[in-house]
């Protein structure tokens, strides 16, 4: 990658690499690496968020066994999750988005201790409903950490903690069941392919973390191009001058409006370059481009000044749209563009010499009475283009308003 490289392309073959390897974020270069620990941690802390409400519904729902399995301990079973439980979960709710492992371990203890808490009231029933207990401790082992919002190491760091916790309380309670060899196994069983399944849907959580950033580049780069082909569409290739295309949209969009009493009026002005094939025949091709680039510069200029738009229609012919008070302004502006083409010099390579051109203008103004329209303003142009050709040459022809096809007025200012 060079320096110019945007960061968020480097991103995007990053992300490509990672996949096609399928490599996780240990192996990943440091820029990728940041992104994936921004979003899990955005999406962690949403999460443990959903996981701590479930465990406050949970504490409450399970209030209900117990007022059916021991009602005559209710009272303490429920100062047992109002005391131990509820403030841990309260807390983690309360965490703000900056303390993310903090949220993390309020989730992770107030888990273990509403196990401890569900042991502490399993003693109290007679007799103690040990084997129940056993069976949601190892339920909520094996179903709850796997879809974790943890890490591996913290969803192994949790497996221990709790595994410890539940058996500590277990023989801390004098729970029958604990002091029997199976228990340790199954806990421990649970708990580890609990972690196995974790792993699992910890690298889909990767890859689909993958396949949703390339997606995000795919859709970006296909964006560029598209607006790319868009400009592409629109512009002359060797000019860089509006295409036909792009002259006839401008013209639909910003001047083909009838003007309001006094406004200015549109104006089109066609251009074609003089003897232009012979001019190719004795510079080349080569200076002939170099011509067309140097005469749309002018053009541009031109353009840009009076507020209007030039386009390359095709070959050595140019169009110009633009707004005028009137024929005189019109006059002199096309006048002031055939002189500026006329100045333009170029130095042929081979032979050192100066190279000059000269051009051909019509002009037409739409009549203020009626609604611009492009097709009679070129037709009206293009004859008065004629005209200045028929005339000589390097010099400006215009049509007069309302002349009708064929009946196009002289107004030579050359
Ligand atoms: P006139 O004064 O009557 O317009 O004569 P002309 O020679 O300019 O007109 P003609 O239509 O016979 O020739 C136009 C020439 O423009 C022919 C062609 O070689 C040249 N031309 C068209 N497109 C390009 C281009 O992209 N690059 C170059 N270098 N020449 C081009
Ligand atoms: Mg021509
Ligand atoms: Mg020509």
């Amino acid at each position: 990658m060079d320096g110019t490289t945007k960061p968020t392309e480097g991103l995007g073959a990053m992300t490509d690499l990672a996949l096609a390897q399928g490599t996780g974020p240990r192996a990943w270069p440091k820029p990728l690496r940041a992104a994936f620990d921004a979003d899990m941690t955005e999406r962690h802390f949403h999460d443990v968020q959903f996981f701590v409400a479930m465990g406050m519904v949970l504490a409450i729902v399970t209030l209900f066994v117990d007022a059916i399995s021991m009602p005559d301990h209710i009272v303490e079973a429920s100062l047992n999750r109002l005391i131990f439980v509820l403030p841990l979960q309260i807390a983690a709710l309360a965490i703000p988005r900056r303390y993310p492992h903090l949220q993390k371990v309020l989730m992770g203890v107030s888990l273990i201790a509403f196990s401890m808490v569900l042991m502490r009231g399993a003693v109290w029933p007679e007799p103690p409903i040990d084997a129940f207990l056993m069976m949601g401790t190892v339920l909520m082992l094996g179903i709850v950490v796997p879809v974790l919002p943890l890490a591996p190491i913290e969803k192994a760091i949790f497996v221990v903690c709790y595994v410890i916790g539940t058996a500590a309380a277990m023989f801390a309670y004098d729970h029958r069941i604990a002091a029997e060899a199976p228990f340790v196994a199954i806990i421990v069983l649970t708990g580890v392919s609990a972690a196995v399944l974790g792993q699992r849907l910890w690298r889909l959580q990767i890859r689909n973390f993958l396949l949703a950033l390339q997606a995000s580049h795919q859709m970006a780069d296909m964006e560029t191009a598209n607006a790319r082909l868009a400009e592409l569409s629109r512009r002359d290739p060797l000019t860089d001058l509006a295409n036909r295309r792009h002259f006839e949209d401008v013209f639909a969009s910003h001047f083909n409006a009838r003007p309001a009493h006094g406004e200015a009026r549109v104006a089109a002005m066609m251009l074609d370059l003089d003897h232009f094939k012979a001019f190719n025949d004795r510079w080349g091709h080569q200076t002939g481009d170099e011509c067309l680039r140097a005469v749309a510069d002018v053009m541009r200029n031109c353009a840009d000044g009076h507020g209007g738009l030039a386009a390359r229609f095709g070959g050595e012919e140019f169009v110009m749209l633009l707004r005028v008070d009137g024929e005189t302004q019109a006059l002199q502006i096309a006048e002031d563009l055939r002189t500026a083409i006329e100045r333009i010099e170029m130095v042929h390579s081979n032979t050192d010499t100066s190279v000059t051109c000269t051009t051909s203008i019509g002009v037409a103004i739409h009549e203020d009475d009626e609604a611009p329209h492009l097709g009679r303003l070129l037709a009206e142009a293009d004859m008065a283009l004629y005209r200045a050709k028929n005339d000589g040459r390097n010099r400006t022809q215009m049509a007069l308003p309302g002349a009708k096809m064929g009946k196009v007025a002289v107004g030579a200012a050359a």
